[in-house]
Formats: C-alpha cells, structure tokens, sequence
C-alpha cells in the first residue's frame, strides 16, 4: 500500500479511473471521494469509493495524498477551501491538462509542511463522468509530473510509485515546457478537431445525414476527439491561451504552405509531405501509444463481419 488515505476530489473519468486502479493493485489504504452534485458522489460510493462526504474540506481530513481532478478552471477555489484542512506531511497533486495555471492558482492556498507535485496523466477518451472510468486507462501511458525544484524527493518518489503502481509511465517536466508540448499532442489537435466537425456543420450543402453516412472516410475519427467534454476544453483553452495560440500559428502556416501546393498542383511536396507523417505515425505505434490495427481497431459493423 503506497497511501494509507486518498482523497480524490472531482469523480469523474480521470479520478474514477485511478480509484479503479488503486484498487485493483492494492495502493490505497481507504479512498475518500467528494464531487459537487450528490449524484456523482452517490454513483462513486457505489462503485468505486470508500466514502464520500459532503465537501472538499471534509474529504481532505486526514488524507496522506489529495488528487484535484476538476475542471482546471476550479483548481484555486477548491485548492483555498481544503488548505486550512490538510494534515501536515500530506501531498496535494492535480490531474489538470495544464500546469502553470494551476500552478498559479493552487500554490498560494497550500499550508507549510504540504507538498505540492502538479501532474497530468496523458490518457483519457472522449467520455467523462463517474461512470466512465476503468482501471486500465493509465496502463503503459505517461503520466507527466512538474515538480518545482524545491519539491521533497520522498514525496516525489512515493507518488511516482502510486503513478507506477497504476501501470503508467512518468516523466518530469518543467511546467512552461510541458504546456507547449501538450499544445501539440493534444490541445491543438482538439482545437482543430472542433473547428472540422464545425465546417460540416455549416456545410448545409452537404446534408447531415450524407456526412454522418459516409463519416468513415475520416471525418469520424475528429468526431471522436470532438465529443469531449466541454467544460474541460473549455478551461484548457482559456488557461493554455499563449502556447495554444503559437501551435495554432504554425499549423495556421503549415495549412497554406499545403493549400499552394494543391492549388499549384504540387504532387511532389504533397507526397514528401504526406510520406513524413506517416513515418510520425508509425513511430507512435512503435512507441507502443496507439495500436498498428486498422481503422484504430475498431471491430467492423455487425453488418461487415465474417
Ligand atoms: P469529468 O469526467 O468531467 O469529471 C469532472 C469532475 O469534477 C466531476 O466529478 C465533477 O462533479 C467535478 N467538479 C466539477 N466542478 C466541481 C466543483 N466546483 N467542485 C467539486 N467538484 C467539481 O472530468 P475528467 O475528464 O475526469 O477531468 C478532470 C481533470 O483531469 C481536468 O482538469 C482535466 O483537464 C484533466 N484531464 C482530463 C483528461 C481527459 O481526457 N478527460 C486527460 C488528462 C487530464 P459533478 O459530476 O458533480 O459535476
């Protein structure tokens, strides 16, 4: 048992999911759970939390580790209602998708004597909600950590064992340099994502049910990303604004480099350029962070199999 105490505060996919592993591996002595609506903490007491309780404050009472996994727009008032409830020696850490927001508004509400080691865990789907966790969601992914300097190496190294003890892999990034990288693999790609499933809803050309029919060819796989939940992107935009911003301007780039060689009628560059992502593609796999089955392994329709 790595935490004799864990308080999870917000129940949704990513918390859920590591109470699901904790529990599976045997890594939490008790697990105490708090989320705003008693609906979600009626749904995480029956599947996956010890106790809940009523708020933040109390959930924290007594916790060797606490876990904010909200909305990283809710980080700092969460973090200022449990500050003056902490037990000393306990480590508070987060789960948000940015690190010097939260950074920002966490760290002042946190009490002498409590550890603070900011993380983001580089797994999710498209689902959220209590319901939606499962205890391998963090199997063979990262699972970024930006301690400050200063951080207590004993703290660090036993939440680096819970982390490990769940199936995951970690890494310790400086805080500005892990919001651009995120910027690229996810942040972005979301953004762009959102804007594509945008464009045909406006293509009032094209009738919904033709792009929903023939969505296979591409467009379902930016529907996936695009259904992600809305207040989490919503806050990830608001508070990553600069790094999100400068990717945003060089795909921006990148898109009319690709716009003039199709209009130029440029096979050549399309095929260097189309040759090089695909060897990006295959580096993933081999990295073992997707799958090389096709079609992302989806099983075909019912209709399709043998
Ligand atoms: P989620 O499934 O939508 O769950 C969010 C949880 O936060 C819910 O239990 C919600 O409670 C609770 N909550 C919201 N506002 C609250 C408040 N004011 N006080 C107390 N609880 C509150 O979200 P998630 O996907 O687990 O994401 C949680 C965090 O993980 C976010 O910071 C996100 O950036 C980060 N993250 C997400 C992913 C991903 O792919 N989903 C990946 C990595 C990191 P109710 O149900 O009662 O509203």
């Amino acid at each position: 048992m790595t935490y004799q105490r864990v308080a999870l505060i917000g129940l949704g996919l990513i918390a859920s999911s590591m109470a699901h592993a904790m529990r599976a591996h045997g890594l939490a002595g008790e697990i105490v759970g708090y989320a705003k609506s008693p609906e979600t903490r009626a749904v995480a007491k029956d599947l996956f939390c010890d106790r809940v309780t009523k708020s933040a404050a109390e959930a924290v009472k007594g916790a060797d580790l606490v876990v904010l996994a909200v909305p990283v727009g809710v980080m700092g008032e969460i973090a200022a209602e449990i500050g003056p409830h902490l037990k000393a020696g306990a480590t508070v850490t987060d789960v948000g998708s940015v690190k010097r927001a939260v950074v920002d508004a966490v760290t002042p509400h946190l009490p002498e004597g409590v550890h603070f080691i900011p993380g983001h865990p580089m797994a999710g789907t498209e689902y959220s909600g209590p319901r939606s966790g499962f205890a391998t969601l963090y199997q063979n992914r990262w699972w970024l950590l930006t301690p400050a300097e200063t951080c207590d190496p004993q703290a660090l190294a036993r939440l680096r064992g819970l982390i490990e003890g769940m199936g995951a892999k970690v890494d310790l990034l400086d805080v500005a340099h892990h919001d651009l990288v995120v910027a690229v693999v996810s942040h972005v790609p979301h953004a762009i994502a959102y804007t594509m499933v945008g464009v045909a809803d406006h293509m009032r050309r094209v009738s919904q049910s033709e792009v929903i029919k023939y969505s296979a060819a591409g467009f379902r796989d930016f529907t996936r990303i695009a259904a992600s939940d809305p207040v989490m992107w919503r806050d990830v935009f608001l508070t990553n604004k600069e790094a999100v911003l400068d990717i945003l301007g060089r795909f921006a780039e990148e898109l009319f480099v690709l716009q003039r060689a199709i209009r130029m009628g440029d096979g050549e560059h399309l095929h260097a350029y189309f040759t090089r992502s695909r060897a990006i593609r295959r580096s993933i796999i081999e990295a073992g962070q997707d799958t090389a089955a096709p079609d992302f392994g989806r099983a075909p329709p019912p209709a399709e199999r043998a």
